[in-house]
């Protein structure tokens, strides 16, 4: 399948550089900032985040995770969508300004559960999303507050979101079917 690079390694990680300012521009009281990335790749890039955050900061940055699949025909979640798998919260959700981030934004459903999700463990004063990828293709009214590259795909488009972390090297690309 055709590759197509849409960020190399270093435009990646300047990318992440970016919305780390952003959002402390847009964070008016950074010591109730918290950052929850949605495993795995999503957690993986909330971390450099969080890292970048509490350098900005000099400050500690709470950081948490959610596990959430999408499972489209499963007779458990009745219209399939997803379903949270586990979380990691250790900090109250009370009163804090929380950014979700995810690797690739589609259709919402998964920021939809993760808002959900945060809420069982509180309330937020407010929730942002930081996407690295948006790709087009909503089905629910969710915008991302921070976005990394506006990517229109096709629907049998796929994005590849590779992080050193997991696959060795940084860099984003899109495959044609
Ligand atoms: P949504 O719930 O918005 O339909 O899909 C977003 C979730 O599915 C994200 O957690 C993301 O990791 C994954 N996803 C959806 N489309 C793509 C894609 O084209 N590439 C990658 N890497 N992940 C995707
Ligand atoms: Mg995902």
């Amino acid at each position: 399948h055709p590759q197509k690079v849409v960020l190399d390694g270093d435009a990646m990680r300047r990318t992440l550089v970016r919305i780390a300012h952003e959002i402390v521009e847009k964070h008016g009281e950074p010591d109730r900032l918290a950052i929850v990335g949605i495993h795995r790749r999503g957690a993986v890039l909330a971390a450099r985040l969080q890292r970048l955050l509490a350098d900005l900061l000099d400050a500690d940055v709470p950081l948490g995770e959610l596990d959430i699949s999408f499972y489209r025909d499963d007779v458990a979640t009745r219209d399939g969508g997803p379903v949270i798998l586990a979380s990691k919260i250790d900090f109250p959700m009370e009163g804090r300004s929380v950014v979700i981030v995810d690797d690739v934004l589609f259709t919402g459903r998964t920021v939809r559960a993760a808002i959900e999700a945060l809420f069982d463990y509180g309330r937020p004063a407010r929730v942002q999303l930081a996407v690295l990828a948006d790709r087009g293709h909503r089905e629910l009214p969710i915008r991302p507050d921070y976005v990394g590259k506006n990517l229109p795909t096709a629907r049998s488009e796929r994005v590849n979101v590779a992080v050193e972390e997991l696959d060795g090297h940084d860099g984003v690309t899109i495959t044609t079917e």
